[in-house]
């Protein structure tokens, strides 16, 4: 009895979000303006992939969907979430909450499946018992990965799976920042500014090097760094795969370690991490407290991607006339997403590496255009993940560059594929790893 009175009301629930998802798309003029903008229309040229395709799909999703669940889910999952259209649609149609929304709803109606419910649920929601598991991974990663000549100056490993299609992957760090960061911690009486490290599982765990560069900057301007422990991820695998309840326990998590923290800023260097703060928090959190609602109010107003704290908070400019550049190594940049269409930072991150004058900045073509990567739709669908990479690399080598920076980790690491795929011996770096170079390790790219 009890049972059935849940599922009722979870499917009370449920019609009551399909509503308001058919409220939002009937915004939709079906103008197709995001079809020359979309990374995967341009590989595929196929309609059912574009926005516009895909919420005339789910126009009649009160009515398609309880008939096909699956297929409808099938169709929304050949997806990015890269923003593009959502940063270019003349009727302010935000696809990326919408498609969102409709995989929470899907996902909801059909259940989940069990290897998706191990690693939600009991993996991904239990930050500590996550940390234990991956420290694991770490130290048998190589009876499942080999080690490859393929360079980028990243260490590449290529999958031995054919599961995995041969991926060449960045591996799993020895040791994650959260078992070496305490040391960095400057304990001495700082006046700065009060600063929170949200540091993401993928510079936690894949880019440690990263997050230490982050916080010796931070020191190197006197700003004072909190980092709380135990730290979770900011939520987005969990959601784009449609489950609500572990997105909801993984922001709650984070509202608990960070609220006590007292900090003028939360920064992060992952700008999946930022989006998802700043904008994924606010429109998919489901709370009922208003305790809550507030604490993620404000939190929201203090997150910044660290380029956009270094270059707008503390002041950093770029110092180098451009003629004195002419016979340095080049760099190029490729814009994330999630900085550049979800959050409009993309200026920022220019400034930060031309701060650094043992480089030349080359700006490549379409450098706003999404790398391919898009989370779990590289896992589900590599070959199309690739024809998108190739691309970008295209873009990247034609500026001649040795070095191309990026501020996403999940950039990188398809970047680092991407290049050792093309035996393309480019350089990937973080942004803040070429500003760190200039102002703490002076003469070392010279
Ligand atoms: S650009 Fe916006 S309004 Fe035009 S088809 Fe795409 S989602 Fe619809
Ligand atoms: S989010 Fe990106 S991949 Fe998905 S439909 Fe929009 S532009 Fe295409």
């Amino acid at each position: 009895m009890l049972n059935l009175r849940r599922k009722r009301s979870k499917m009370a629930e449920l019609v009551q979000m399909m509503k308001t998802l058919d409220q939002q798309v009937a915004r939709c003029s079906r103008c197709g303006i995001c079809q020359s903008v979309c990374p995967l229309y341009n590989v595929t040229k196929n309609e059912s992939d574009v926005t516009r395709g895909k919420l005339m799909l789910l126009d009649g999703l009160m009515r398609s969907f309880f008939d096909d669940p699956k297929g409808v889910l099938q169709r929304l999952d050949r997806c990015l979430l890269c923003g593009s259209c959502a940063a270019n649609c003349p009727r302010g149609v935000n696809a990326v909450e919408i498609f969102l929304n409709a995989r929470v709803i899907i996902s909801g109606y059909r259940g989940m499946s069990l290897i998706k419910k191990i690693i939600f649920r009991y993996l991904l929601s239990n930050p500590e018992f996550f940390d234990r598991i991956i420290s694991w991974g770490a130290k048998w990663q190589y009876l499942f990965f080999r080690k490859t000549d393929v360079q980028v100056n990243l260490s590449c490993a290529s999958m031995v799976s054919p599961l995995l299609s041969n991926r060449r992957m960045v591996p799993l760090a020895p040791a994650s920042f959260h078992q070496i960061s305490s040391g960095l911690i400057k304990t001495e009486k700082r006046t700065g500014l009060k600063v929170a490290f949200f540091v993401g599982c993928l510079l936690d765990k894949v880019f440690p090097e990263v997050a230490v560069e982050i916080v010796r900057i931070l020191n190197f301007h006197n700003v004072r760094v909190i980092i709380p422990p135990a730290q979770g991820c900011c939520g987005i695998p969990a959601l784009s795969s449609g489950d609500q309840l572990t997105f909801n326990r993984l922001v709650e998590h984070s509202l608990n370690r960070f609220d006590q923290a007292g900090f003028d800023y939360l920064v992060t260097g992952c700008a999946t991490c930022t989006a998802t703060i700043k904008k994924i928090w606010p429109a998919m959190f489901k709370s009922a407290s208003e305790n809550q609602n507030s604490a993620l109010r404000h939190l929201v107003e203090k997150t910044y991607d660290i380029s956009q704290f270094l270059v707008d908070v503390l002041g950093v400019r770029s110092s180098v006339m451009p003629e004195e550049k002419l016979s340095k190594p080049i760099v190029t940049y490729h814009d994330p997403c999630h900085l550049r269409k979800t959050l409009n930072v993309y200026s920022e991150p220019r400034i930060l590496i031309q701060a650094n004058d043992a480089y030349s900045f080359a700006e490549m073509s379409n450098a706003e255009t999404c790398c391919g990567m898009g989370g779990s739709f590289n896992l589900a669908h590599y070959k199309l993940s690739t024809d998108i990479g190739k691309k970008k690399v295209a873009n990247i080598e034609s500026t001649g560059a040795a070095v191309v920076a990026t501020g996403c980790p999940a950039c990188m690491i398809q970047l680092a594929d991407m290049l050792a795929m093309g035996k393309k011996q480019i350089r990937v770096v973080h942004t803040v790893e070429l500003y760190s170079e200039k102002i703490l390790y002076p003469g070392v790219s010279e």
